[in-house]
Protein backbone atom coordinates (compact mmCIF):
# COMPACT_ATOMS: atom_id res chain seq x y z
CA UNK A 1 0.00 0.00 0.00
CA UNK A 2 1.37 3.22 -0.91
CA UNK A 3 2.21 5.84 1.73
CA UNK A 4 -0.60 8.44 1.39
CA UNK A 5 -3.08 5.81 1.17
CA UNK A 6 -1.67 4.65 4.84
CA UNK A 7 -1.95 7.98 5.86
CA UNK A 8 -5.79 8.62 4.98
CA UNK A 9 -6.04 4.88 7.00
CA UNK A 10 -3.79 6.10 10.06
CA UNK A 11 -5.75 9.21 10.17
CA UNK A 12 -9.43 7.66 9.94
CA UNK A 13 -8.12 5.26 12.53
CA UNK A 14 -7.08 7.51 15.17
CA UNK A 15 -9.94 9.44 14.61
CA UNK A 16 -12.30 6.28 15.03
CA UNK A 17 -10.77 5.61 18.64
CA UNK A 18 -10.43 8.73 19.69
CA UNK A 19 -14.24 9.03 19.05
CA UNK A 20 -14.91 5.56 20.70
CA UNK A 21 -12.73 6.85 23.72
CA UNK A 22 -15.22 10.12 23.73
CA UNK A 23 -18.38 8.24 24.01
CA UNK A 24 -16.61 5.65 26.85
CA UNK A 25 -15.99 8.78 28.92
CA UNK A 26 -18.94 10.92 28.15
CA UNK A 27 -20.75 8.17 30.29
CA UNK A 28 -17.93 7.39 32.79
CA UNK A 29 -16.65 10.41 33.57
CA UNK A 30 -15.58 8.92 37.35
CA UNK A 31 -12.53 6.79 35.19
CA UNK A 32 -9.22 8.50 36.02
CA UNK A 33 -7.45 9.33 33.12
CA UNK A 34 -9.94 8.28 30.95
CA UNK A 35 -10.45 11.85 29.76
CA UNK A 36 -6.51 12.68 29.10
CA UNK A 37 -6.16 9.63 26.99
CA UNK A 38 -9.17 10.92 25.04
CA UNK A 39 -7.13 14.31 24.42
CA UNK A 40 -3.73 12.01 23.97
CA UNK A 41 -5.54 10.02 21.53
CA UNK A 42 -7.64 13.57 19.99
CA UNK A 43 -3.40 14.90 19.54
CA UNK A 44 -2.90 11.91 17.63
CA UNK A 45 -5.53 13.29 15.41
CA UNK A 46 -4.53 15.98 14.68
CA UNK A 47 -0.85 14.74 14.27
CA UNK A 48 -2.08 12.54 11.00
CA UNK A 49 -4.15 15.33 9.83
CA UNK A 50 -0.99 17.60 9.33
CA UNK A 51 0.42 14.66 8.07
CA UNK A 52 -2.07 15.01 5.37
CA UNK A 53 -2.26 18.68 4.80
CA UNK A 54 2.20 18.65 4.94
CA UNK A 55 2.00 19.47 0.91
CA UNK A 56 0.19 22.93 1.59
CA UNK A 57 1.60 24.21 4.65
CA UNK A 58 4.84 25.97 5.03
CA UNK A 59 7.53 23.49 6.07
CA UNK A 60 8.32 25.10 9.51
CA UNK A 61 4.77 24.85 10.51
CA UNK A 62 4.10 21.42 9.17
CA UNK A 63 7.11 20.43 11.63
CA UNK A 64 6.30 21.99 14.52
CA UNK A 65 2.65 21.01 14.47
CA UNK A 66 3.74 17.49 14.17
CA UNK A 67 6.51 17.54 16.51
CA UNK A 68 4.48 19.20 19.20
CA UNK A 69 0.83 16.99 18.73
CA UNK A 70 3.12 13.94 19.08
CA UNK A 71 5.19 15.20 22.27
CA UNK A 72 1.68 16.61 23.64
CA UNK A 73 -0.05 12.97 22.37
CA UNK A 74 2.98 11.61 24.66
CA UNK A 75 2.80 12.91 27.42
CA UNK A 76 -1.33 13.65 28.07
CA UNK A 77 -0.56 9.45 27.90
CA UNK A 78 1.78 9.27 30.54
CA UNK A 79 -0.76 11.77 32.71
CA UNK A 80 -3.62 9.71 31.97
CA UNK A 81 -1.51 6.17 33.24
CA UNK A 82 -0.17 8.23 36.35
CA UNK A 83 -4.05 9.39 37.44
CA UNK A 84 -5.65 5.83 36.66
CA UNK A 85 -3.07 4.62 39.24
CA UNK A 86 -3.83 7.38 41.45
CA UNK A 87 -0.52 8.86 41.26
CA UNK A 88 0.51 12.60 42.26
CA UNK A 89 0.61 14.47 38.61
CA UNK A 90 3.69 16.33 37.53
CA UNK A 91 4.46 19.94 37.64
CA UNK A 92 3.86 21.03 33.84
CA UNK A 93 6.91 23.02 34.29
CA UNK A 94 9.22 20.52 33.27
CA UNK A 95 7.20 19.88 30.28
CA UNK A 96 6.32 22.77 28.89
CA UNK A 97 10.09 23.61 29.14
CA UNK A 98 10.86 20.28 27.40
CA UNK A 99 7.90 21.17 25.01
CA UNK A 100 9.65 24.19 24.33
CA UNK A 101 12.89 23.34 24.06
CA UNK A 102 12.01 20.48 21.50
CA UNK A 103 10.32 23.21 19.06
CA UNK A 104 12.64 24.95 19.08
CA UNK A 105 15.47 22.91 18.33
CA UNK A 106 12.63 21.64 15.55
CA UNK A 107 12.88 24.77 13.87
CA UNK A 108 16.62 24.98 14.00
CA UNK A 109 17.23 21.48 12.07
CA UNK A 110 13.99 22.97 9.07
CA UNK A 111 15.43 26.44 9.06
CA UNK A 112 19.06 26.78 9.96
CA UNK A 113 20.75 23.06 9.32
CA UNK A 114 17.99 21.63 7.55
CA UNK A 115 18.40 17.96 9.02
CA UNK A 116 15.19 15.29 8.60
CA UNK A 117 17.28 12.94 10.75
CA UNK A 118 17.80 14.72 13.62
CA UNK A 119 14.31 15.97 13.44
CA UNK A 120 13.31 12.19 13.54
CA UNK A 121 15.38 11.93 16.22
CA UNK A 122 13.82 14.70 18.44
CA UNK A 123 10.56 13.39 17.68
CA UNK A 124 11.12 9.46 18.96
CA UNK A 125 13.17 10.93 22.04
CA UNK A 126 10.13 12.92 23.76
CA UNK A 127 7.11 10.53 22.47
CA UNK A 128 9.30 7.28 23.30
CA UNK A 129 10.36 8.13 26.83
CA UNK A 130 6.73 9.31 27.72
CA UNK A 131 5.31 6.12 26.63
CA UNK A 132 8.04 4.03 28.73
CA UNK A 133 7.51 6.17 31.52
CA UNK A 134 3.78 5.29 31.01
CA UNK A 135 4.27 1.51 30.59
CA UNK A 136 6.89 1.79 34.06
CA UNK A 137 3.67 3.73 35.75
CA UNK A 138 1.02 0.47 34.65
CA UNK A 139 3.13 -2.40 36.15
CA UNK A 140 1.68 -2.00 39.73
CA UNK A 141 -1.36 -4.38 41.12
CA UNK A 142 0.42 -7.88 39.82
CA UNK A 143 -0.10 -9.46 36.64
CA UNK A 144 -2.34 -12.17 37.57
CA UNK A 145 -5.10 -9.85 39.60
CA UNK A 146 -4.66 -7.12 36.84
CA UNK A 147 -3.82 -8.70 33.65
CA UNK A 148 -5.16 -5.71 31.99
CA UNK A 149 -2.68 -3.08 32.68
CA UNK A 150 -0.05 -5.35 32.10
CA UNK A 151 -1.17 -5.86 28.19
CA UNK A 152 -1.39 -2.18 27.85
CA UNK A 153 2.15 -1.57 29.56
CA UNK A 154 3.23 -4.11 26.94
CA UNK A 155 2.13 -2.13 24.02
CA UNK A 156 3.49 0.94 25.43
CA UNK A 157 6.81 -0.31 26.10
CA UNK A 158 7.63 -2.09 22.30
CA UNK A 159 5.81 1.15 21.32
CA UNK A 160 7.86 3.71 22.77
CA UNK A 161 11.10 0.95 21.76
CA UNK A 162 9.84 1.51 18.68
CA UNK A 163 9.44 5.52 18.49
CA UNK A 164 12.82 5.51 20.18
CA UNK A 165 15.12 3.62 17.59
CA UNK A 166 12.87 4.46 14.42
CA UNK A 167 15.47 7.12 13.20
CA UNK A 168 17.73 3.93 13.38
CA UNK A 169 15.53 2.43 10.29
CA UNK A 170 16.22 5.48 8.04
CA UNK A 171 19.73 5.10 8.67
CA UNK A 172 19.97 0.92 7.97
CA UNK A 173 17.31 1.90 4.71
CA UNK A 174 19.93 4.43 3.42
CA UNK A 175 22.92 1.95 4.14
CA UNK A 176 21.46 -0.52 1.98
CA UNK A 177 20.45 1.61 -0.69
CA UNK A 178 24.17 2.91 -0.87
CA UNK A 179 24.85 -0.89 -1.46
CA UNK A 180 22.86 -0.90 -4.38
CA UNK A 181 21.07 -4.34 -4.86
CA UNK A 182 17.55 -3.77 -3.36
CA UNK A 183 18.12 -1.00 -0.54
CA UNK A 184 16.35 1.35 -3.00
CA UNK A 185 13.05 -0.55 -2.07
CA UNK A 186 14.18 -0.81 1.62
CA UNK A 187 14.58 2.94 2.30
CA UNK A 188 10.77 3.03 0.35
CA UNK A 189 9.19 0.96 2.49
CA UNK A 190 10.81 2.86 5.60
CA UNK A 191 7.63 5.55 5.64
CA UNK A 192 5.54 3.07 5.07
CA UNK A 193 6.41 0.44 7.53
CA UNK A 194 6.64 3.22 10.15
CA UNK A 195 2.58 4.31 9.19
CA UNK A 196 1.80 0.79 9.77
CA UNK A 197 3.63 0.65 13.07
CA UNK A 198 1.59 3.66 14.03
CA UNK A 199 -2.01 2.05 12.88
CA UNK A 200 -1.20 -0.83 14.68
CA UNK A 201 -0.11 0.71 18.18
CA UNK A 202 -2.74 3.28 17.55
CA UNK A 203 -5.52 0.45 17.68
CA UNK A 204 -3.66 -1.57 20.79
CA UNK A 205 -3.47 1.79 22.80
CA UNK A 206 -7.29 2.36 22.00
CA UNK A 207 -8.15 -1.45 23.04
CA UNK A 208 -5.61 -1.16 25.89
CA UNK A 209 -7.19 1.94 27.55
CA UNK A 210 -10.77 0.66 26.99
CA UNK A 211 -9.72 -2.74 29.02
CA UNK A 212 -8.63 -0.21 31.51
CA UNK A 213 -11.70 1.68 31.49
CA UNK A 214 -13.63 -1.78 31.79
CA UNK A 215 -11.17 -2.87 34.90
CA UNK A 216 -12.36 0.05 36.72
CA UNK A 217 -15.98 -0.15 36.30
CA UNK A 218 -15.88 -3.58 37.30
CA UNK A 219 -14.01 -3.38 40.17
CA UNK A 220 -16.29 -0.36 40.93
CA UNK A 221 -18.82 -3.10 40.42
CA UNK A 222 -17.55 -5.55 42.74
CA UNK A 223 -16.63 -2.58 45.59
CA UNK A 224 -20.32 -2.06 45.63
CA UNK A 225 -21.84 -5.81 46.09
CA UNK A 226 -19.42 -6.53 48.29
CA UNK A 227 -18.68 -3.79 50.54
CA UNK A 228 -20.60 -2.41 53.33
CA UNK A 229 -21.01 1.38 52.38
CA UNK A 230 -21.13 2.68 55.58
CA UNK A 231 -17.82 0.76 57.51
CA UNK A 232 -16.34 -0.13 54.20
CA UNK A 233 -15.96 -3.72 55.77
CA UNK A 234 -17.54 -6.62 53.63
CA UNK A 235 -20.77 -6.87 53.74
CA UNK A 236 -22.74 -10.37 55.03
CA UNK A 237 -22.80 -11.67 51.92
CA UNK A 238 -18.89 -11.20 50.87
CA UNK A 239 -18.18 -12.15 54.38
CA UNK A 240 -20.29 -15.85 54.13
CA UNK A 241 -18.66 -16.54 51.06
CA UNK A 242 -14.69 -15.64 52.13
CA UNK A 243 -15.74 -17.42 55.24
CA UNK A 244 -17.20 -20.73 53.30
CA UNK A 245 -13.34 -20.68 51.18
CA UNK A 246 -11.47 -20.33 54.27
CA UNK A 247 -13.52 -23.58 55.88
CA UNK A 248 -13.03 -25.49 52.73
CA UNK A 249 -9.23 -24.62 52.89
CA UNK A 250 -9.22 -25.58 56.54
CA UNK A 251 -10.56 -28.64 56.28
CA UNK A 252 -8.08 -30.12 53.42
CA UNK A 253 -5.21 -28.39 55.91
CA UNK A 254 -6.73 -29.88 59.30
CA UNK A 255 -5.93 -26.34 60.83
CA UNK A 256 -9.24 -24.98 62.22
CA UNK A 257 -10.53 -21.46 61.75
CA UNK A 258 -11.89 -19.10 64.55
CA UNK A 259 -14.42 -17.29 64.07
CA UNK A 260 -15.74 -14.18 66.27
CA UNK A 261 -19.30 -12.35 66.46
CA UNK A 262 -19.34 -9.02 67.92
CA UNK A 263 -22.52 -6.85 69.07
CA UNK A 264 -22.32 -3.33 70.78
CA UNK A 265 -23.97 -3.34 73.92
CA UNK A 266 -26.91 -1.51 74.63
CA UNK A 267 -26.43 0.07 70.87
CA UNK A 268 -30.26 1.25 70.50
CA UNK A 269 -29.65 3.37 73.76
CA UNK A 270 -26.67 5.18 72.06
CA UNK A 271 -29.01 5.88 69.08
CA UNK A 272 -31.91 6.91 71.31
CA UNK A 273 -29.32 9.18 73.35
CA UNK A 274 -27.07 10.67 70.69
CA UNK A 275 -28.95 10.14 67.69
CA UNK A 276 -28.86 7.90 64.52
CA UNK A 277 -25.91 9.63 63.17
CA UNK A 278 -23.44 9.54 65.80
CA UNK A 279 -24.58 6.09 65.74
CA UNK A 280 -22.84 5.78 62.96
CA UNK A 281 -20.07 7.18 63.82
CA UNK A 282 -19.71 5.00 66.84
CA UNK A 283 -20.08 2.30 64.39
CA UNK A 284 -17.20 3.58 62.45
CA UNK A 285 -15.53 4.30 64.99
CA UNK A 286 -15.70 0.72 66.50
CA UNK A 287 -14.52 -1.03 63.01
CA UNK A 288 -11.47 1.58 63.09
CA UNK A 289 -10.61 -0.01 66.45
CA UNK A 290 -11.28 -3.72 65.35
CA UNK A 291 -8.86 -2.85 62.30
CA UNK A 292 -5.79 -1.83 64.70
CA UNK A 293 -6.40 -5.78 66.19
CA UNK A 294 -6.18 -7.71 63.09
CA UNK A 295 -3.32 -8.88 60.72
CA UNK A 296 -3.46 -8.89 57.05
CA UNK A 297 -4.91 -12.40 56.54
CA UNK A 298 -8.20 -11.55 59.01
CA UNK A 299 -11.30 -10.80 57.24
CA UNK A 300 -13.84 -8.55 58.80
CA UNK A 301 -17.36 -8.43 57.83
CA UNK A 302 -20.66 -6.48 58.92
CA UNK A 303 -23.60 -9.28 59.39
CA UNK A 304 -26.42 -6.57 59.77
CA UNK A 305 -27.03 -3.32 62.25
CA UNK A 306 -24.50 -3.52 65.07
CA UNK A 307 -23.21 -7.30 64.49
CA UNK A 308 -19.98 -7.70 63.12
CA UNK A 309 -17.90 -11.42 62.61
CA UNK A 310 -14.23 -11.74 62.28
CA UNK A 311 -12.40 -14.54 60.71
CA UNK A 312 -8.38 -15.00 61.33
CA UNK A 313 -7.20 -18.01 59.54
CA UNK A 314 -3.81 -18.23 61.02
CA UNK A 315 -4.68 -17.28 64.94
CA UNK A 316 -5.64 -20.52 66.51
CA UNK A 317 -7.71 -20.43 69.37
CA UNK A 318 -5.10 -19.09 71.79
CA UNK A 319 -4.47 -16.41 68.83
CA UNK A 320 -8.47 -15.83 68.74
CA UNK A 321 -8.71 -15.49 72.34
CA UNK A 322 -6.58 -12.89 72.69
CA UNK A 323 -7.70 -10.63 69.72
CA UNK A 324 -10.75 -10.84 70.85
CA UNK A 325 -10.09 -9.79 74.46
CA UNK A 326 -7.78 -7.28 73.46
CA UNK A 327 -10.28 -5.75 71.09
CA UNK A 328 -12.99 -5.88 74.29
CA UNK A 329 -10.38 -3.54 76.02
CA UNK A 330 -9.45 -1.68 73.79
CA UNK A 331 -13.17 -0.95 72.76
CA UNK A 332 -13.93 0.11 76.23
CA UNK A 333 -11.04 2.36 77.03
CA UNK A 334 -11.43 4.25 73.74
CA UNK A 335 -14.98 6.02 73.69
CA UNK A 336 -16.21 7.56 70.82
CA UNK A 337 -16.03 11.24 70.52
CA UNK A 338 -19.48 13.16 69.79
CA UNK A 339 -18.43 16.75 69.93
CA UNK A 340 -16.45 17.69 72.70
CA UNK A 341 -17.97 14.87 74.48
CA UNK A 342 -17.54 10.95 74.22
CA UNK A 343 -19.79 8.10 73.73
CA UNK A 344 -18.89 5.28 75.99
CA UNK A 345 -19.06 1.92 74.54
CA UNK A 346 -18.47 -1.97 75.46
CA UNK A 347 -18.71 -5.18 73.46
CA UNK A 348 -19.71 -8.74 73.70
CA UNK A 349 -17.71 -11.49 71.76
CA UNK A 350 -18.78 -15.14 70.62
CA UNK A 351 -15.94 -17.30 69.72
CA UNK A 352 -16.17 -20.66 67.57
CA UNK A 353 -13.91 -22.78 66.18
CA UNK A 354 -14.58 -24.62 62.63
CA UNK A 355 -14.26 -28.00 63.45
CA UNK A 356 -13.91 -30.65 60.73
CA UNK A 357 -16.79 -31.09 58.69
CA UNK A 358 -18.38 -28.11 59.90
CA UNK A 359 -20.14 -25.31 57.28
CA UNK A 360 -19.18 -21.83 57.87
CA UNK A 361 -23.26 -21.44 58.68
CA UNK A 362 -22.37 -23.76 61.22
CA UNK A 363 -19.57 -22.14 62.95
CA UNK A 364 -20.86 -18.60 62.73
CA UNK A 365 -24.28 -19.95 64.40
CA UNK A 366 -22.32 -21.26 67.06
CA UNK A 367 -20.10 -17.93 67.97
CA UNK A 368 -22.85 -16.33 67.65
CA UNK A 369 -24.40 -18.31 70.37
CA UNK A 370 -21.41 -17.64 71.97
CA UNK A 371 -21.95 -13.85 72.06
CA UNK A 372 -25.54 -14.50 73.23
CA UNK A 373 -24.36 -16.04 76.38
CA UNK A 374 -22.02 -13.21 76.49
CA UNK A 375 -25.43 -11.14 76.48
CA UNK A 376 -26.46 -13.20 79.44
CA UNK A 377 -23.47 -13.23 81.46
CA UNK A 378 -23.39 -9.38 81.69
CA UNK A 379 -22.43 -7.88 78.70
CA UNK A 380 -18.23 -6.99 77.66
CA UNK A 381 -17.12 -10.25 77.62
CA UNK A 382 -15.28 -12.78 75.57
CA UNK A 383 -17.59 -16.22 75.62
CA UNK A 384 -15.62 -19.57 73.74
CA UNK A 385 -18.50 -21.65 72.42
CA UNK A 386 -17.98 -25.65 72.93
CA UNK A 387 -16.42 -27.25 70.36
CA UNK A 388 -19.05 -28.88 67.93
CA UNK A 389 -18.81 -32.83 69.41
CA UNK A 390 -18.99 -31.56 72.83
CA UNK A 391 -22.00 -28.94 72.32
CA UNK A 392 -23.96 -31.87 70.76
CA UNK A 393 -23.29 -34.12 73.85
CA UNK A 394 -24.06 -31.37 76.14
CA UNK A 395 -27.16 -30.90 74.67
CA UNK A 396 -28.44 -34.51 74.90
CA UNK A 397 -27.22 -35.19 78.07
CA UNK A 398 -31.11 -33.31 79.55
CA UNK A 399 -32.70 -35.64 77.40
CA UNK A 400 -30.70 -38.84 78.34
CA UNK A 401 -30.91 -37.86 82.24
CA UNK A 402 -35.00 -37.44 82.04
P1 LIG B 1 -27.75 -5.50 73.17
O1 LIG B 1 -26.80 -4.99 74.16
O2 LIG B 1 -28.63 -6.58 73.69
O3 LIG B 1 -27.10 -5.90 71.90
O4 LIG B 1 -28.75 -4.29 72.85
P2 LIG B 1 -28.73 -3.35 71.61
O5 LIG B 1 -29.47 -2.10 71.97
O6 LIG B 1 -27.35 -3.17 71.10
O7 LIG B 1 -29.47 -4.22 70.52
P3 LIG B 1 -30.79 -4.00 69.71
O8 LIG B 1 -30.87 -5.11 68.73
O9 LIG B 1 -31.97 -3.81 70.63
O10 LIG B 1 -30.58 -2.63 68.94
C1 LIG B 1 -29.78 -2.50 67.83
C2 LIG B 1 -29.98 -1.12 67.29
O11 LIG B 1 -29.08 -0.87 66.22
C3 LIG B 1 -31.37 -0.92 66.72
C4 LIG B 1 -31.16 -0.28 65.38
O12 LIG B 1 -31.92 0.88 65.21
C5 LIG B 1 -29.71 0.11 65.39
N1 LIG B 1 -29.09 0.08 64.07
C6 LIG B 1 -29.11 -0.92 63.16
N2 LIG B 1 -28.41 -0.56 62.07
C7 LIG B 1 -27.96 0.70 62.28
C8 LIG B 1 -27.18 1.63 61.49
O13 LIG B 1 -26.74 1.36 60.37
N3 LIG B 1 -26.90 2.84 62.06
C9 LIG B 1 -27.35 3.17 63.29
N4 LIG B 1 -27.03 4.37 63.78
N5 LIG B 1 -28.10 2.34 64.04
C10 LIG B 1 -28.39 1.11 63.55
MG1 LIG C 1 -26.25 -4.85 70.37
MG1 LIG D 1 -27.58 -6.86 67.70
Amino acid sequence: MHTPTLTVLAALLTALVTAVLYAVWHFNKNIPGLRLWVLSFLCSSVFTVSLLLRSWLPEVLGVVISQGFVALGAYLCLLAGRMYMGRRPFSHLYAVAALGALLALSVVFTEVYPHVGMRFVLMGLGSGVCYLLTARTLTAGGIHRVPARYLLAGVLCLHGLFVLLRPALFTLGGTASDDGGPGGGLMASVPQFILLEAIVATVLLGFGALILANEFITNELRHLAEVDPLTSVFNRRAFLTLLDKAVSSARRTHTPVPVLVLDLDHFKTINDTWGHRAGDDVLRHFVALAIRCLRKEDVMGRLGGEEFAIFLPNAGVEGAHAVAERLRVLVESQPAAAGPQSIALTVSIGIALCGQGDSAGAVLQRADEAMYLAKQRGRNRVEMAAPPGLAARAAAAPAAAT
